[in-house]
């Protein structure tokens, strides 16, 4: 097939989150034909919202981070109402007591005992001299991180929650995860500060978002209706089971809805889903190596449990981490800290976030379990004492955040090269990415692989772009 009879043909996006919404947005207003496949029975992602006894219910309440671009524009298009910027209120909870987030040492030292506060600093001297005699280079999560904060505060703030959260000890977590999270914090330059020194400006977070008053998803419900109005289309409850190739190109897209397949030509792909399923989907173009090294770029999930309580509101914050070794679970929310109005009236939620892996014992404890479960850590701060504890409802997503485990930089590079072997395929998002993204950047990176398709660029460049990791990954 010419390339050029392929420009008739359609575009097919795979996936219905952000990332891939934004895709099939963008192709259909320019009058390209596209059928965006979702195998979900709603669009959104692990952005969608759905409703529950009057409550939204999110994977973790989606604020959308004000970054000022045409991403905030096309945010703001897909929405009638106001979208005032807020401001965020997270806390963090250690030995009991609540702190911001991000963390502000100063206020962690005035808050611990003083003999620990001083055993914080004495470890980070020691930490500092004997990383400087026998230098070590950051080959782990573990040492990243105790080279720049030393074991107790390490220990305190990172090193078991982040066990807890990916479920392998740090030592076997790549120092890329810390470097992408962790990076703005520099004990250092307080210390410094502290000794009456000037030390640098603190790099500072975003902290403004916008949040519609019926929950995120509204704009990607939004996003879908103006697809279908543009000529496009949106399947749900369908996902691809095999792409056929012409040369290097891929020319058709089996797809099964139910027991029905339907073979789609198409004159080019952008996918959205998790890298792993891409890759099984590109078999036999990617070599055995990339293809398994695709296979093993596995996700965390997440159970999320959301608990009505009888109460008007119990806190103020938006989201509260649990950072000591008795909780359980990562963290929590109260989702009516974000709405514009409180309510419903005498009633909150509570959504309580843990991760686990998928099929594991976690992900397959009964709701009853669950509950019992973030009860008991919500016990151990005493925050419902008295009050009723109404319903309880269970939501669970196989594909939250991407485990970055030592091996992955190198199973990242392979299945980056084998897919820019494809050159009317582009792989965007927080899944086709392999990147911990927020909702703009995911929806950033996949209005670039649209235009990048529609210019007939070389993914091998949109991929060192628009992927952090991939330009200095070895060898690309
Ligand atoms: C707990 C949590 C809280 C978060 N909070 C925020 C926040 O407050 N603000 C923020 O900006 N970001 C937040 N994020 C990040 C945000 O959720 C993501 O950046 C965003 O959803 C990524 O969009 P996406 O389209 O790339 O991926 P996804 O949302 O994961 O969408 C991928 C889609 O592909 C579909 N799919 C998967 N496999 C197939 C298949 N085989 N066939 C067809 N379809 C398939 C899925 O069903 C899904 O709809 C949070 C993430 C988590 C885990």
């Amino acid at each position: 097939m010419k390339v050029d009879s392929a420009k008739q043909l359609p575009i097919i996006v795979l996936g219905g989150g952000p990332a891939g919404l934004t895709a099939a947005f963008d192709l259909s207003r320019q009058g390209r034909k596209t059928i965006l496949i979702e195998k979900a029975p709603l669009v959104g992602g692990i952005s969608s919202s759905r409703y529950w006894e009057n409550f939204i219910v999110e994977y973790g309440p989606h604020t959308y981070h004000v970054k000022q671009d045409d991403i905030d524009d096309l945010v703001r298009e897909n929405y009638d109402g106001e979208l005032a910027i807020k401001k965020r209120v997270t806390n963090m909870l250690i030995r009991g007591k609540t702190y911001d987030y991000p963390l502000k040492f100063w206020q962690l030292f005035r808050g611990l005992n003083p003999f620990f506060s001083a055993r914080i600093v004495a470890d980070f001297l020691v930490s500092s001299i004997r990383f400087s005699l026998f230098p070590r280079p950051d080959d782990s999560f573990e040492t990243w991180g105790l080279k720049r904060f030393g074991r107790s505060l390490y220990q305190l703030c990172f090193g078991q929650y982040s066990e807890r959260v990916w479920g392998i000890p740090p030592s076997e977590i790549s120092p890329r995860l810390a470097s992408s999270k962790l990076h703005k914090l520099n004990l250092k330059d307080i210390l410094i500060k502290l000794l009456g020194g000037r030390g640098q400006e603190q790099a500072t977070y975003w902290d403004e978002f916008i949040y519609p008053e019926e929950g995120i998803g509204i704009i990607f419900n939004r996003m879908a209706e103006r697809i279908a109005l543009a000529g496009g289309e949106v399947r749900l409850e369908t996902v691809p089971v095999g792409f056929h190739f012409r040369e290097n190109r891929i020319s058709a897209v089996t797809v099964r809805r139910g027991d029905g397949e339907e073979t789609i030509p198409a004159g080019g792909v952008i996918s959205t889903i998790p890298l792993s399923e891409l890759g099984k989907l590109c078999r036999p173009r990617l070599s055995g190596p990339e293809s398994a090294a695709a296979g093993d770029l596995k996700n965390r999930a997440l159970v999320l449990v959301n608990i009505i309580i009888a109460a008007d509101r119990i806190s103020r914050a938006h989201w509260v981490y649990l950072l000591d070794p008795e909780f359980r679970f990562n963290r929590f929310c109260e989702q009516k800290n974000l709405l514009l109005e409180n309510k419903p009236p005498g009633k909150t939620m509570l959504t309580f976030e843990l991760c686990c892996g998928y099929g594991d014992k976690i992900w397959n404890a009964s709701e009853e379990e669950l509950r019992t479960m973030a009860l008991e850590d919500i016990g151990r701060i005493g925050l419902l004492d008295g009050l009723e504890v109404e319903k309880s409802m269970v939501t669970r997503s196989k594909d939250a955040y991407p485990i970055y485990g030592l091996p992955f930089e190198e199973n990242l590079k392979l299945t980056f090269r084998g897919l820019s072997g494809i050159p009317n395929l582009f792989s965007a998002g927080r899944q086709g990415l392999f990147l911990n993204s927020d909702m703009h950047d995911s929806m950033k990176s996949a209005r670039e692989a649209a235009r990048g398709l529609l210019e007939d660029r070389d993914p091998k460049d949109f991929y060192r772009e628009n992927s952090p990791l991939f330009p200095s990954l070895p060898g690309s």
